[in-house]
């Protein structure tokens, strides 16, 4: 045990560090802060990095958030970088340190450690992995190899393959078509963006397509072609072969957990360090925060990795005023909110997916909405598809996902922040949003998808979701003759066309008996025509859940 002022020290100096040894400073001025890490830079934009690259944050200073001497001025920080901590000797409470270049190794006792070591990114243990132009990104040095090799390759040279289609390889994919490569990417699941429900991310594989972006899914990475050294490509296990002269992985990221499990600490279900509330580890002095430690989660009521910075952050500053302060408030409930922009196209979602909430084991429905971002008679109107999946027991709303040009960002926090205080379907349907036609509609997107939550709820208008089986159905499609011929709805063989208009004119062209399944074109004309029949005999009436154009995602043309 130390003497003297409380000494708190820090490992791993980015985005949990930097958060709790300036809010330790801020609570504790007497408080001796050690803030360690093994890497040349500390508190960066790891966001940043990719469109730093791209040319889109063209000045590397910008990403250099708080430099070291910037955070050991005004902070009084005892910054060492270079520094990595490679023991914890909880008995005596020491960390040892290895010095980086010189790796001379010295010990440093602390009263209270906080652990923010990160991840660290996968890498296949493949032929040909170790070539010159494969890259993960994690760290400004990565970032600044990438950003040489990128600047290097010319002419034919400038094909590149992003493996894996999760956050940070679709921004990377973007970037570099950005900086004219042609570029593939390569996923191992069946569409991009794979914690979202597949007939959500259908937009971005179009946006894709239009920015002659190639697409590989469903098989994984067999090997690295290499000549000389140099990367010339991959392989897959389908034994499909790709050109590329920059490979970039984008394949998740691991936990850097080998100190505390060294030193004894519990990890948790999901593989992170256990923390509680508070950011405590099963050792009461030493916290977690970050990439590498699980949180609460909601609404899966479960502790799991969450790998987001803005967790991230928040833990970090918590630990830090724990740490030098002995209380502080508890961790909130984390729901997984993230976003990213794919070209023209943004998909952002919080909490669970339906195929989450099936691998959870909760029960949850869905409804989605296609409907503009703001009024369609004002300039530059564009569709968000917005989901919304809810218990239907209680109508507790369980997530959240929507894709569009702009808009998305807001729904979805939105919805996060309802989430945050246990909000139902009904609390959205009655929420107060601002609207001016430039910014929105009276009835939001938000407010449309709670209204057909709420009619579900109330016996008012079932959906149907929009991958169902419509075998055994009466199908109607309400549209106009010119609307269906363009999109035809798909996986159907007989369908019934009567325009919503002429439904009560044409009824007894339908049988009453039947189960009959609406389609318009995005699910609004449809309940209209749902009404009309279960207000005129019909017994079982279903709606198709975002009409014609979700099916057409969900079930694509053959
Ligand atoms: C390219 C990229 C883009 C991203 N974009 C987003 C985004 O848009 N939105 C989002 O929410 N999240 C994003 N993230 C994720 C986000 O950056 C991380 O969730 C966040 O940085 C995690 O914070 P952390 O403190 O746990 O780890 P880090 O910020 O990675 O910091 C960990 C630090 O610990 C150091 N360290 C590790 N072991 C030791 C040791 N033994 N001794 C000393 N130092 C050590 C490491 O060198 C590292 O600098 C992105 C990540 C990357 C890589």
């Amino acid at each position: 045990m130390s003497t003297g002022p409380l000494r708190i020290v820090i490992v791993g100096g980015v985005a949990g560090g930097a958060s709790a040894a300036t809010r330790a400073r801020r609570m504790n001025e007497q408080a001796e802060i050690v803030l360690l890490e093994k890497d040349e830079f500390v508190s960066f934009a790891n966001c940043g990095m990719p469109y730093h690259i791209g040319g889109e944050i063209p000045d590397r200073a910008k990403l250099l958030v708080a430099t070291a001497d910037l955070l050991r001025k005004r902070f009084r920080l005892d910054v060492r970088t270079h520094s990595e901590v490679i023991q914890i000797d909880r008995a005596s409470k020491v960390v040892s340190i290895r010095k980086w270049p010189d790796k001379s190794v010295y010990h440093l006792p602390y009263d209270k450690l906080i652990l923010t070591p990160g991840a660290s990114p996968i890498v296949p243990n493949l032929d040909g992995v170790g070539s010159t132009g494969v890259f993960a990104l994690r760290n400004i040095a990565d970032m600044d190899r990438i950003r040489s090799a990128v600047d290097a390759l010319t002419g034919t040279q400038r094909k590149a393959i992003v493996i894996g289609a999760g956050f940070i390889g679709l921004e990377m994919a973007e970037q570099l078509a950005a900086r004219n490569f042609d570029v593939a990417i390569v996923e191992l699941q069946a569409h991009v963006l794979p914690p979202m429900d597949a007939e959500m991310v259908v937009p971005l594989q179009e946006e894709l397509n239009r920015e002659n972006v190639r697409t590989y899914f469903g098989s994984g990475l067999s090997r690295i072609l290499h000549d000389k050294g140099q990367v010339v490509g991959v392989e897959l296990e389908n034994g499909a072969r790709i050109d590329g002269h920059l490979v970039i992985l984008g394949m998740g990221v691991r936990p850097n957990t080998k100190l505390a499990i060294e030193a004894g600490l519990e990890i948790g279900k999901t593989g992170g360090i256990a923390t509680n509330r508070f950011q405590q580890t099963s050792d009461p002095d030493i916290y977690a925060a970050g990439d590498a430690a699980e949180y609460l989660c909601h609404p899966q009521n479960q502790q799991m990795r969450v790998p987001l910075a803005g967790p991230a952050n928040r833990a970090g500053r918590l630990a830090g005023e724990h740490a030098a302060t002995g209380k502080s408030a508890e961790m909130s409930p984390v729901l997984g909110t993230a976003i990213v922009r794919v070209f023209h196209q943004t998909a952002a979602m919080t909490g669970l997916t339906v195929k989450a909430a099936k691998r959870a084991g909760i029960e949850c429905r869905s409804v989605t909405v296609i409907a503009g971002q703001h009024a369609g008679y004002f300039p530059d109107a564009h569709p968000i598809t917005l989901k919304i999946v809810y218990s239907p027991e209680t109508g507790k709303v369980l997530g959240a996902q929507a894709t569009g040009r702009d808009g998305v960002d807001k729904r979805i926090d939105v919805i996060a922040t309802a989430m945050a205080f246990g909000a139902t379907v009904r609390d959205l349907a009655g929420l107060d949003l601002a609207y001016a036609p430039p910014f929105g509609s009276a009835k939001d997107p938000i407010h449309q998808a709670a209204f057909t939550a709420c009619n579900e709820m109330d016996g008012l208008g079932s959906m149907l979701d929009a991958d169902a089986d419509l075998s055994g159905w009466q199908v109607v499609d309400v549209r106009t003759p010119g609307e269906i011929a363009k999109a035809p709805i798909t996986g159907v063989s007989k369908v019934s066309a009567i325009p919503v208009d002429d439904l009560r004119n044409r009824i007894l062209e339908l049988d009453p008996a039947k189960p009959t399944v609406i389609c318009c074109g995005v699910g609004v004309r449809g309940h209209v025509a749902q009404r009309i029949l279960l207000q005129r005999g019909f017994r079982n009436v279903v709606n198709l859940s975002g009409g014609a154009t979700l099916r057409r995602r969900a079930v694509p043309e053959k």
